[in-house]
């Protein structure tokens, strides 16, 4: 037998249910599931989607998410077009390349947009639970809009999607929140902590050390236990914020206190990306370790004039599918099953041409009705279709196929007799065996 191939390092096949997995990652019921429920809320805020390439000019996330931040300096899969020598990455966020489709296409011409997309990023990261090279985001950008209306709302819009999905505010998801003011007041602040750093050098780390010059904000960001002292006694943002700053702030937070939202402003709250102003946020969980933060965003009113575009303010957020998944699977929150209503049970070879096109019929109709490919024994066939969560087993015998029929059987309620249904029906009877069945539909049979 040929080596099998495998998958690169860090980079996941998301598979269907029922196929064991090695990594301990959601499967494609589960995404279907979220992407489902995703899309429902997204439309009742008038979100609209958008799809932009995998790949992009590497200088669009140089520029974009700065230098001296981790992505740049050390996450990125870049590399040379070999045919035109052409500087590329695999996209490791998703803004930047939105901000890009916005200009290019002058897309605010007619005023702001709200967008949404949804797909892989990969970033070179040491792989491990809730942390890939290839992982996938649920990405939301308000452009155009210069809040804090806005940014409340879509504050507003993550929990309802929580609530959607059986999440519980505050307990399995905390909002924290914060702002990172204006570049004048950041650069005040800048100075204020440089200053408090190089009095205290002695305790910074050595990434602390290659920072202190060229963003000391990052400092704040830090992982390592040892510095968490330090972190915590150092000056605040907050302190430095002027008049306009603070009252964006209060008005996001009157809004989230009207709505009964609860949140802890965290005042060492920043974000990994250097294009952030005003207003950031992070919904944490505590059960997936050091990768806790499952959605994280906030005001970026700099970026589409630095990227090139007519100056416009936006804000937006990004999700981490495979974390959040993972949250839901941890909780065991119950999630709806993906079942086909009916299972054909085909007991003979000459029956199946007339069962195929009873279930195109049924199918036709709404109906997901799985087949039993392939033959074997009643008694197998049964087992598959009880395995398969089906409500119903559709028996297609010889002899009821004889007799213009099928015997439709409850495969949930033992007690209930078996019955016989005309094939010449079938788009009729459908409808009885779905729950959306019309009460019109539903009449015909109980008749
Ligand atoms: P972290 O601090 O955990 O590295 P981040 O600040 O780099 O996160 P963002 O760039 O804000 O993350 O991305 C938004 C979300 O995408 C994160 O909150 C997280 O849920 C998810 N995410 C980021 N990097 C990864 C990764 N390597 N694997 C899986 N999910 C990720
Ligand atoms: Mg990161």
């Amino acid at each position: 037998m040929a080596e099998p191939i495998r998958a690169v390092k860090g980079m996941n096949d998301i598979l269907p249910p029922g196929v064991p997995r090695t990594e301990k990652l959601p499967d494609s019921a589960l995404w279907q599931w979220f992407e489902t429920t995703v899309r429902s809320v997204l439309a009742r805020y008038g979100y609209q989607n958008l799809l932009t390439p995998i790949v992009e000019p590497t200088a669009l996330f140089v520029r974009g998410l700065g230098e001296v931040t981790d992505i740049v300096e050390k996450e990125m899969y870049s590399f040379v077009d070999s045919m035109n020598g052409d500087k590329l990455t695999l996209r490791p966020e998703a803004t930047a390349g939105i901000v890009r489709a916005m200009i290019e296409h002058n897309a605010l011409y007619n005023g702001p947009l709200r967008i949404w997309t949804m797909g892989p990023m990969f970033r070179h990261e040491r792989p491990q639970k809730g942390r890939y090279r290839q992982f996938h985001q649920l990405d939301v950008e308000a452009l155009g809009y210069a809040g804090p209306d806005v940014d409340a709302e879509m504050i507003l819009m993550v929990r309802s999607l929580w609530r959607e999905l059986g999440l519980v505010e505050g307990k399995h998801v905390r909002l924290e929140l914060n702002s990172l003011g204006q570049p004048d007041e950041r650069r005040a602040h800048r100075d204020a902590l440089v200053r408090y750093f190089e009095q205290n050098a002695t305790q910074l780390d050595a990434d602390a050390q290659r920072r202190l010059h060229s963003n000391p904000l990052r400092i704040l960001d830090t992982k390592n236990p040892a510095m968490q002292g330090l972190v915590e006694a150092a000056p605040t943002l907050m302190d430095f914020l002027g008049e306009g700053s603070l009252a964006h702030f209060n008005a996001v937070r009157s809004v989230l206190d009207m709505a009964g939202l609860e949140y802890r402003v965290n005042t060492r709250l920043v974000r990994g990306m250097d294009y952030y102003n005003l207003t950031v946020f992070e919904w944490v969980t505590d059960q997936l370790g050091s990768q806790g933060t499952v959605c994280g965003g906030g005001r970026y009113d700099g970026l589409i004039e630095q990227l090139g575009g007519k100056p416009a303010p936006a804000v937006g957020f990004g999700l981490g599918i495979e974390r959040l998944l993972l949250l839901i699977q941890e909780l065991a929150l119950p999630v709806p099953a993906a079942s086909p209503r009916a299972y054909a049970v085909i007991t003979s070879p000459s029956a199946v041409p007339q069962a195929m096109a009873t279930l195109e019929t049924l199918r036709a109709a709404g109906l997901a009705v799985l087949m039993h490919a392939g033959g074997g024994s009643m008694k197998s066939q049964f087992k598959r279709a009880d395995a398969s969560g089906a409500r119903y087993a559709l028996i297609f015998g010889d002899d009821e196929v004889a007799r213009g029929e099928v015997a439709l059987k409850d495969l949930r309620q033992a007690d209930a007799p078996q019955r016989s249904l005309p094939l010449a029906g079938a788009a009729l009877w459908a409808a009885e065996l779905d729950e959306r069945a019309t009460p019109a539909a539903a009449r015909v049979l109980n008749a």
